[in-house]
């Protein structure tokens, strides 16, 4: 992949009815680079991908990804302008094979070839999801639906990738996996919006990073610094 847009929000606003859930958020990611935000439950961090991706109401005073205003850009739109996305709680087709699963991210791709290609790195990425292809996508654990739903995002190609607490309700030995997955694919020139509660793995995967708290940016640093900050060892890291 290689990269050259940027992600620039600013002014970014949620409300659900009464409920603020996202105020004034701003926040860049440069191409080619990884972004976190970590936050508490109910912090404001899926609404927040959820209105990049166009798909809750949202308004902002600027919403851009390289030339494009995001803030025309139906959700349906967003992948074949190179954004992926992998939702919160995986949302794979349990009833279908991963493969399936997998063929389904490409559904705006029709060229045969190009699936074949993408198909094969994906499999080359998660080795297991290869090996279980034609497997229901049910029988998988959770660590292999998360691969799955992150390399069904990758089906597209994208240039800027957002995820969703991809870490969610998985064991150490499989966070390291996606980390690992989550560091490869930085190197290899994706661009990444990573959302999470586990701020360890954030500040491991990206360089920059943003501390939400009620809807608000509450610090934004470099991934080193914040992973030093009093504050962020005592509140998101329990140290
Ligand atoms: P989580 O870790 O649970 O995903 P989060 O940081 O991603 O939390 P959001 O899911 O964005 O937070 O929620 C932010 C706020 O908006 C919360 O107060 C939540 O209750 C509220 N909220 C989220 N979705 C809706 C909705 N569809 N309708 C009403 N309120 C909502």
């Amino acid at each position: 992949v290689t990269t050259t847009e940027e992600l620039v929000v600013e002014g970014l606003t949620v409300n659900y009815g009464g409920v603020s859930a996202v105020r004034s958020v701003g926040l860049t990611v440069p191409a080619g680079s990884a972004v976190g935000i970590i936050g508490a439950n109910g912090a404001g961090k899926t609404s927040t991908l959820r209105a990049i991706m166009g798909l809750v109401p949202r308004s902002a005073t600027t919403m851009r990804w390289g030339d494009l205003d995001l803030t025309k850009v139906p959700a349906r739109d967003m992948v074949r302008h190179g954004v992926g996305y992998v939702p919160e709680g995986r949302h794979v087709f349990p009833g279908l094979t991963v493969e399936k699963n997998l063929l389904l991210g490409a559904y705006s791709r029709p060229w045969k070839a190009e699936t074949k290609q993408a198909l094969g790195e994906v499999y080359e990425l998660f080795p297991v999801l290869g090996e279980m292809k034609g497997r229901l996508a049910g029988a998988l654990s959770g660590g292999q639906q998360q691969m799955l739903s992150i390399g069904r995002a990758l089906m597209c190609r994208p240039r800027l990738l957002l995820l969703d607490e991809p870490s969610m309700g998985l064991s150490p030995k499989l966070v390291a996996e996606i980390l690992a997955v989550l560091q490869r694919l930085s190197s290899e020139g994706l661009s990444l919006l990573l959302v999470e509660q586990n701020a360890k793995l954030t500040f491991e995967a990206t360089s920059t990073c943003l501390v939400v708290e009620n809807g608000e940016v509450a610090m934004v640093g470099t991934s080193e610094e914040l992973r030093h900050d009093p504050n962020v060892r005592r509140i998101y890291l329990g140290l």
